[in-house]
């Protein structure tokens, strides 16, 4: 089967061939290799490594945002109470940096059913991994540098050290080490040059990764009403677009709280964020997270995000495993 971007769509481990098993394991070491190196590099700056919820009452809106496409969201009951499963561990996060944890990081399975027309897009799948990270008192500036240095560290290692998997995957020598710092755009000023589908335009025309700032969505995000600008960012990566979500965070009562008011997010699901807040325990953080599969989709050149992952979950599409 195959998608509009010409991608196949990926198969179960059972339904593969002998050459496709091959492709899997060569993905598979560079999947290896980078969370290797990336869970090495945060320890090594003193992150804490923590592990991840799938069940609680609170979990990320995913809304507004205009990118957002969920068919259905997941609540279980539980010992007589609703919890959902993580769409991100943004909440947790605010949470871990602001009371004990002033830098962290966190592997966590994210669970979006995306709408079905979303199989063929190459980006989605229905679960994926977040390497989420927070640090209290951050910074954009702090964000970009760290993230610059992982991403710059991990081309130049996966270079050195699997030169024979990513040529027979077709990303050597092609795959080059970025120029640091990344550029920065300005989302607002990309949507009134190249219309609503900018991301796309954006991804095929860069050859490194840019920053994107600036970027209208959730309330946990910093918004700078008299400048009428946010504080935000994601990263972009030539061909395959966003591979990173991330901001400096609100974490003044009054703001939040007028914020999921005009978002029309339910007040009771945030109730304990709003009490942190309010007894001002909510500190000032900045953070992101990378979408494991994106990148290893880009440094592995796969057409469709799935092929990254041992038990695909494709849009759409539900296998026994
Ligand atoms: P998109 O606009 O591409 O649908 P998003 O902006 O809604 O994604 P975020 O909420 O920013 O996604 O999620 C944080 C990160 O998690 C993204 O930058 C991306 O790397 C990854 N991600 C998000 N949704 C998916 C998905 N369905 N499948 C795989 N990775 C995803
Ligand atoms: N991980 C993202 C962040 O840190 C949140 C998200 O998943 O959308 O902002
Ligand atoms: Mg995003």
């Amino acid at each position: 089967m195959h998608t509009e971007i010409g991608a196949v769509i990926p198969k179960s481990l059972d339904e593969l061939s002998h050459d496709e098993i091959r492709r899997k394991t060569l993905i598979s070491k560079i999947m290896t290799r980078t969370l290797n190196y990336l869970t090495n590099e945060l320890v090594e700056q003193d992150f804490e490594w923590l592990l991840p919820v799938v069940f609680s009452k609170m979990t990320d809106p995913l809304w507004p945002d205009p990118g957002a496409s969920i068919e259905k969201r997941i609540e279980v009951e539980i010992y007589g109470e609703t919890v959902r499963t993580t769409a991100s561990m943004i909440i947790h996060k605010m949470f871990a940096s602001s009371l004990a944890f002033p830098k962290l990081f966190i592997l966590s399975p994210n669970v979006r059913i995306e709408k079905r027309e979303r199989q063929g897009t190459g980006r989605h799948a229905y679960e994926f991994t977040q390497l989420d990270f927070e640090l209290r008192n951050g910074s954009s500036k702090q964000v970009f540098r760290l993230v610059e240095g992982l991403i710059c560290g991990l081309v130049k290692n996966l270079r050195r050290t699997s030169k024979e998997e990513l040529s027979e995957l077709g990303t050597f020598p092609e795959l080059r080490v970025p120029k640091s710092p990344f550029k920065v755009h300005d989302a607002e000023k990309l949507k009134e040059k190249n219309g609503s589908d900018w991301e796309t335009k954006l991804a095929a025309v860069i050859d490194e990764p840019v920053w994107v700032t600036n970027i209208p969505r959730e309330f946990y995000d910093f918004q700078d009403f008299e400048k009428d600008s946010w504080d935000n960012y994601d990263l972009f990566v030539p061909k395959y677009g966003e591979i990173l979500s991330g901001a400096k965070r609100e974490f003044e009562y009054e703001k939040i709280s007028k914020k999921i008011e005009r978002d029309g997010v339910k007040r009771e699901s945030y109730a304990l964020l709003l009490k942190l807040a309010m007894e001002g325990r909510l500190k000032p953080s900045a953070g992101g997270g990378i979408g494991v599969e994106r990148l290893v989709r880009w440094l592995v050149g796969a057409k469709h995000i799935a092929e990254v992952s041992p038990f695909p979950k494709v849009p759409g599409l539900v296998h026994e495993l």
